[in-house]
């Protein structure tokens, strides 16, 4: 036997935690067993050896992780016991926050209609059927979803009933900027069970400076307004913060905000503001810098004292493809364009293929850039420790930045730091 290649080690008061990246255990030991694992003079361990064994700190001789992993990896991508779309049914907004990565409605304005909402409801049929999926999960997207509801409702009834017929579990969730959530938009989607997921930046003053609509007005109260009747209606709601220096400071206010108006229910996700979107769904991976990745943790920390629950998992664990490397997951347009993650469109250069009038995909080489994406063939990841839980970055930034996804953006230095503050604050309330 060996010690692992993943074994990573963290001081904690006078021991080290023991944490391995590719089969996410944590372990907390003395000096003594880290130099027994660093040097590999394993009869030394004695009764501890059977442990390590069970949970991956020790390995086989002929055991090469990283292929291991690459292997694991490369098997989530086809993982497609759900089948999952963003559904962007409008690119028109009717907000103007400060932000916005994708143009505030401007860059484009294209709708989806009937016809083509039926070619994106055929696609979708035809996507979860060729992947035996179990499970069809719908997030209405947009710009603002919710100035098209003809079209969510057609969509959203189509595709529930179907799965009703067909035996399969159907969820969906409508990612608004929560200033069109009237009782009948709420209602009318809330027949099919959808959950929200609303963006608030933080109280009042601090909000109605950066999510405000074409005039300038601030969109705070309504956005309340909203949230109560989601709330009223029983539904599920995700608060989404997007943190940056101008409301780092504010965001606790906030939290105490959302529970004197009893909405201490909602799961609050946290977010530096990036070049990513309200949409990703993948943890740990969007932080633009060390500063980004300390603050959401201390933001998500104090969430959960005060009894939020929180979009991220406490304990660190390593991950297999996110969404822009699964086989079952697109994004799909009002131009049918389809897409690896919903941060890409509108752009041209971005789509992966397109639904044609035939109601068949028609994929091009970003597709295969995509899909072939492996952080373990890349020289730099393949030798970091910490790769199952990085995974060289995300797929859509080092694609925007370099023009392939076969490539990384490191940010190994903060990542180390979150994964150590997140491991002590994981031991310590384990204790
Ligand atoms: S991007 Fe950097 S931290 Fe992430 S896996 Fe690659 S080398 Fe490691
Ligand atoms: S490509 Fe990036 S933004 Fe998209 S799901 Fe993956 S990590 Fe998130």
């Amino acid at each position: 036997m060996k010690p692992s290649y993943y074994n990573c080690f963290f001081p904690f008061k006078t021991m080290y935690i023991l944490f391995n990246s590719l089969r996410g255990a944590i372990f907390v030991v003395d000096e003594e067993v880290k130099t027994v694992l660093e040097t590999g003079n394993l009869e030394a361990l004695g009764d501890l050896e059977d442990g390590f064994k069970k949970s991956g700190i020790i390995v086989e001789d002929n055991l090469n992780e990283q292929d291991m992993y690459s292997m694991t990896y490369n098997g989530s991508k086809y993982n497609a016991l759900s089948t999952s779309l963003h559904v962007i049914t409008t690119y028109a907004c009717n907000l103007s926050c400060v932000y916005c990565y994708e143009g505030k409605g401007e860059l484009e304005h294209k709708v989806m209609d009937e016809k083509t909402s039926n070619r994106a409801i055929q696609f979708i049929k035809d996507l979860t059927d060729s992947y035996n999926s179990k499970a069809l999960g719908i997030e209405l997207f947009g710009g603002e979803p919710l100035l098209n509801m003809p079209i969510n409702e057609g969509i959203v009834g189509d595709l529930s009933r179907w799965c009703e017929e067909g035996g399969l579990d159907f969820s969906v969730n409508a990612i608004t900027n929560g200033t069109l959530c009237s009782e009948e938009n709420v209602e009318t989607l809330g027949q099919y069970g959808c959950s929200f997921l609303v963006t608030v930046d933080g109280p009042e003053k601090v909000h109605d400076q950066r999510r405000v609509y074409k005039n300038g007005k601030g969109t705070f109260r309504d956005i309340m307004e909203g949230l109560y009747r989601i709330r009223d209606n029983d539904l599920g709601t995700m608060i989404r913060i997007n943190v940056d220096e101008g409301n780092k400071n504010d965001i606790v206010a906030l939290f105490e905000e959302l529970k004197g108006g009893g909405l201490d229910k909602v799961i609050i996700s946290i977010k530096p503001v990036f070049n990513t979107s309200p949409a990703c769904m993948s943890y740990g991976y969007c932080m633009p810098d060390v500063e980004g990745l300390g603050i959401v943790n201390e933001l998500y920390a104090v969430a959960r004292k005060m009894g939020f629950r929180a979009e991220e998992p406490e304990r660190p664990t390593p991950q297999g493809a996110c969404s822009a490397q699964r086989a079952s997951y697109f994004t799909i347009d009002p131009h049918l364009r389809l897409f690896k993650c919903a941060i890409l469109p509108p752009y041209e250069k971005n789509a992966v293929g397109v639904v044609n009038d035939e109601g068949r995909a028609v994929f091009n080489y970003v597709n295969v850039d995509f899909m072939s994406r492996d952080p373990v063939m890349l020289d730099e990841c393949r030798k970091c420790r910490i790769v199952p839980v990085c995974r060289g970055g995300c797929p859509a930034e080092v694609y925007e930045t370099q023009g392939t996804t076969h490539g990384y953006v490191c940010r190994k230095s903060g990542f180390y730091k979150m994964l150590e503050e997140n491991l002590k604050r994981f031991v310590t309330n384990s204790m």
